[in-house]
């Protein structure tokens, strides 16, 4: 690592602005590959964004495709974490996951079921309520 100034390295051959999980999970994959001069920037604390407030929900199920190809790619590394992370558990816990969506968004839905059938180790299927609605 280069010289210091303001506690700050002057250069790096990796700098990644934001320590929230897609930046730290940046940070871990250059490392993993062999990097060893990583700077992770942050100007709060370490998963001060959206990553310090989620609600810890894993699934696949995006409107957009690249999220739900990173989501899909992300279930290798919950379901195998010591194995792919080196040590301990981070409490992955696949119980399956409900979405209950309006008429208006079925189509969609129907949709993006269709391509979550097509990504192995993905079990998605689209239903539709029984009986009348009440009130
Ligand atoms: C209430 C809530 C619930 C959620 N629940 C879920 C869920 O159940 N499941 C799920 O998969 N996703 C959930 N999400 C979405 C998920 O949290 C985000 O997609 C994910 O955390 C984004 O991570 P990130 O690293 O891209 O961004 P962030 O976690 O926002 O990290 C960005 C970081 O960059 C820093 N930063 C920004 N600009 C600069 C700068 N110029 N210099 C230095 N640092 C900078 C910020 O301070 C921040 O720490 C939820 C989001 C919210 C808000």
């Amino acid at each position: 690592m280069a010289e210091r100034e303001s506690g700050l390295p002057r250069s790096a051959e990796a700098v990644i602005i934001g320590g929230g999980v897609n930046g730290l999970s940046t940070a871990f994959q250059l490392a993993k590959r062999g990097l060893r001069d990583v700077v992770v920037l942050e100007r709060r604390q370490l998963g001060a964004g959206a990553t310090g407030k989620t609600g810890a929900l894993v699934r696949c199920h995006y409107a957009n495709t690249p999220e739900s190809e990173l989501t899909h790619r992300s279930l290798d590394i919950f379901r195998n974490w010591e194995q792919r992370v080196g040590s301990g558990q981070c409490g992955f816990d696949p119980v399956g996951f409900l979405q209950v969506v309006s008429p208006d968004h079925e189509a969609s839905l129907r949709k993006n079921v269709a391509d979550q059938q097509t990504r192995p180790g993905v079990r998605a299927c689209a239903g539709r309520r029984r009986g009348k609605r009440q009130g």
